[in-house]
């Protein structure tokens, strides 16, 4: 399928690369395309980039029927473009849909909406190492109606962002984490596997508070007795114990991470011992007690692997971590695949996948 692309007539100045930030800039052009009960998906198309028009009643607004993903396109170090494992994501909305009780195009569909986008925006892929084209794939109810019952139209499109490097040029940094036992990002049988907005909503009253008392982002605890570490803001949560790599398992509250089942399969190609099992708080400080603890990290797109170097809890106590500084499975893991995707690094794993 051949998909149209009506190119912008009023291009926009290229911001300067050191100053891309992250989600402040976008680029020329978005791909969407449409959903009817009598005609399905429809009208896929690459246009200007620009505001959407939609009815004030549009399912969307009113009973929260909208999620995203978020890939990235990067430029190797030969200067061909490529994307980090794009059928991960665009499965990942495949799956998450119907627990929203939405439609969603086809993870073909999807994928051709990813390339098109980053054709027609290829100038907009950054040159310096670690910045990238951060693609936005969203879907949201468009049926205008009042009246709770699922919609049945919908709209998909891509919008792209020019990204820099989350850790600048320095390398690394770790971060200081709020540990909530307050607030709930997802509970059992919510919305915690699929990417839905709703979840960001419920996870923005306890980030914000913890920023205005100097953190950086919040450990989410399961919803039910805080009790077994979850994620961390909105990354996918690792602990390193005795030198073994623990991580939540996959359920229902937990987002399945792209990051996540990479540094997993890194991590055991390499001959480090992966176990995804509950961990819970209490084991982590034993563990910081006896000594055994040596790396806490978040794993997501946006950031690769972001160590954390502190855990605050309520009442005052804290744990560092590894002396606050990123640990040697934090450093190994965020080269070894940022390498893979500037294509400086072998990608035995074929995860990179050329624009076309
Ligand atoms: C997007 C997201 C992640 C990270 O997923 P990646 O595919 O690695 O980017 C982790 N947790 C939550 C809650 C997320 O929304």
């Amino acid at each position: 399928m051949q998909i149209p692309v009506t190119k912008t007539t009023t291009p926009k100045s290229r911001p300067p690369e050191a100053e891309l930030g992250f989600g402040k800039f976008f680029s020329d052009h978005l791909f969407s395309t449409t959903y009817t009960p009598d005609q399905g998906w429809h009208d896929a198309k690459v246009v200007p980039y620009g505001p959407l028009v939609m009815d004030p009643a549009a399912g969307v607004f009113h009973y929260g029927q909208a999620m995203f993903e978020g890939s990235k396109v990067f430029r190797g170090k030969d200067g061909a473009l490529q994307l980090f494992r794009p059928e991960a994501h665009a499965h990942r909305m495949a799956m998450g849909a119907p627990r929203l009780s939405m439609m969603c195009p086809s993870e073909e569909q999807m994928l051709a909406g990813m390339h098109a986008l980053a054709r027609a925006d290829a100038d907009w892929v950054p040159h310096a190492p670690g910045t990238a084209l951060y693609l936005r794939p969203t879907l949201v109810a468009t049926e205008a109606f009042l009246g709770v019952r699922p919609a049945t139209a919908f709209l998909f499109f891509i919008i792209a962002s020019p990204v820099g490097s989350y850790y600048g040029g320095s390398g690394l940094k770790s971060v200081r984490i709020w540990v909530e036992t307050n607030d709930v990002r997802a509970p059992k049988g919510g919305l915690g596997a699929t990417k839905a907005g709703a979840n960001y909503a419920a996870s923005l009253h306890a980030a914000q508070a913890a920023k205005k008392q100097g953190f950086d982002q919040v450990l989410w605890l399961d919803g039910k007795d805080h009790e077994f570490i979850e994620e961390v803001g909105t990354m996918n949560l690792f602990v390193v114990i005795g030198g073994k790599l623990l991580t939540p398992p996959l359920s229902d509250s937990i987002l399945a991470g792209v990051t996540r089942d990479s540094v997993i399969q890194l991590a055991r190609s390499q001959g480090l011992v992966v176990e995804e099992r509950p961990v819970s708080i209490k084991e982590v400080r034993a563990a910081a007690q006896s000594g055994t603890l040596t790396e806490i990290f978040g794993t997501g797109t946006a950031a690769v692997i972001s160590p954390v170097g502190e855990l605050a809890f309520a009442g005052g106590e804290k744990l560092i971590v590894n002396q606050g500084k990123p640990g040697p499975i934090s450093l190994s893991l965020f080269e070894t695949i940022s390498g893979i995707q500037r294509s400086t690094v072998a990608d035995p794993h074929r995860w990179m996948v050329p624009v076309k």
